[in-house]
């Protein structure tokens, strides 16, 4: 089989035998559309454990992932899958890029949570799609978009359950889905402070790659506190 390798903005993707991917997460980080970079040694590492956490605790809540295991301190295994180009973006408050688009104050509550499609098109700038803008451009069929936004609501849902146990607030997340070799659909990418935004319930304190964006602290710290508090989730859940 072809090994083919895949070197993302903060991942290194590589092709095994037998439809396997091996992740390698890379301790760059990046902000606008690759705009700034720098690297945080250690944040491979975090956002590996992280995830992998993350796509565990999904999977026993009925998400199919394509993730399967651990390789090594920075790298999980996982199905190989090819990526719909499409990021689904799951908001629970106004932040970021909604905040600029619609002139909504920061962290007003979205109730029901606003799903968002975006274009995986860096050279593009990922822009805001619609379904008519996914039929046109034939990302997925109807049903797959039914489907992403479906699995997407439900695997943010039980994300923001199990943070509000840990003391965090998920303001927003970042989904992506593939197509495995069996045709199967999957959550795929990763689940991560570079992808979601977390604030703590109780100071606001910020716990997300927008200590990196915005300048508001130590990234470092805040990925390694969010790992603490969703540990002491998980085992209470477990436990429960
Ligand atoms: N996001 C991401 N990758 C992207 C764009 C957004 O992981 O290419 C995540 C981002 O971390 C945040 C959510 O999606 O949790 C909403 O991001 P937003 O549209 O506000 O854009 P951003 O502020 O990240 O530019």
């Amino acid at each position: 089989m072809e090994r083919a390798a895949y070197e993302g903005k903060a991942k290194r993707v590589v092709s095994q035998p037998d439809g396997i991917a091996h992740i390698y997460y890379k301790d760059d980080a990046t902000a606008f559309n690759g705009v700034r970079h720098e690297l945080f040694e250690g944040k491979g590492t975090l956002n590996s454990q992280i995830t992998e956490r993350l796509f565990e605790y999904l999977a026993g809540h009925g998400i199919p992932t394509h993730h399967l295991g651990r390789v090594d301190e920075r790298t999980l295994s996982a199905k190989w899958v090819d990526i719909i180009p499409i990021e689904a973006i799951v908001r629970y408050k106004v932040a970021g890029t909604l905040a600029k688009r619609t002139g909504l104050d920061y962290l007003t509550e979205c109730d029901p949570p606003i799903i968002e499609m975006y274009y995986k098109r860096d050279d593009l700038g990922d822009p805001l799609i619609n379904d008519d803008h996914v039929r046109q451009l034939g990302l997925a069929t109807p049903m797959e978009v039914d489907w992403i936004r479906a699995m997407a609501r439900q695997a943010a849902d039980a994300l923001r359950d199990l943070f509000f146990k840990a003391g965090i607030d998920l303001v927003d997340l970042k989904f992506e889905f593939g197509r495995t070799a069996d045709g199967e659909l999957v959550l795929a990418d990763e689940v991560s402070p570079d992808t979601c935004r977390f604030r703590d319930l109780a100071t606001g304190e910020i716990l997300d790659k927008d200590l990196f964006r915005f300048d508001e602290g130590d990234l470092l710290a805040g990925y390694r506190k969010l790992l603490a508090h969703l540990d002491r989730a998980l085992a209470a859940d477990v436990q429960s």
